[in-house]
This record gives C-alpha cells, structure tokens and sequence, in this order.
C-alpha cells in the first residue's frame, strides 16, 4: 500500500490552513488558488468537502504540510506498509 492522506471530512472547520500551506509546498508563496487539496463548502449536505487532486505528498519537505498544519486533524498521514 502506498503512502497517503486520509481525509476526515467530518472533524474540518473550513478554516482553509491546508490549502495556503498547500500553495506554499508548490511555490514557496501563498496562494490557495493553486493548491492540490481544495475545501468547498457543500450547501446540499451542510459540510465541507475536500479534495485531493495530483497531491506529490509534499515531496522534498520534511513532512506534508496540509497534515502538520491541520489543527483538528482532520488530515493524516499514512505511511506505506509493505
Ligand atoms: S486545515 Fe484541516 S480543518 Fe482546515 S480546512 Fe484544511 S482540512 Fe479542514
Ligand atoms: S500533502 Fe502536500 S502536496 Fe499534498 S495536498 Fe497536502 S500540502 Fe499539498
């Protein structure tokens, strides 16, 4: 299994930290537009949706960036299992 972000979509707030740390991987500014995780409020449901979109698990940073700066942890990490 490969290494990869779980979502849980019911412990986010919307506070879009994820998509500016995002940005900041990718470019070095900030810059949500650009982002590969984007949150979009879902007025059907009255939740957040995420997602994921070409994410390189924030290749060549210590750790990824969405899931170190997500407060409520509505993001982790899961590392690959043989
Ligand atoms: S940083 Fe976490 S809580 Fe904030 S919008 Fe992103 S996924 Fe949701
Ligand atoms: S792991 Fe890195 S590249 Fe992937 S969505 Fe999160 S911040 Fe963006």
């Amino acid at each position: 299994m490969t290494a990869k972000v779980l979502i849980k979509q019911e412990k986010c707030t919307g506070c879009r930290t994820c998509e500016i740390v995002c940005s900041y991987h990718l470019s070095r500014a900030f810059q949500p537009s650009i982002s590969k995780i984007q949150i979009v409020w879902d007025s059907e449901r009255s939740k957040m949706h995420i997602t994921m979109d070409q994410c390189d698990l924030c290749e060549g940073e210590e750790a990824p960036l969405c899931v170190r700066y997500c407060s409520p942890k509505a993001l982790v990490y899961q590392p690959a299992a043989n």
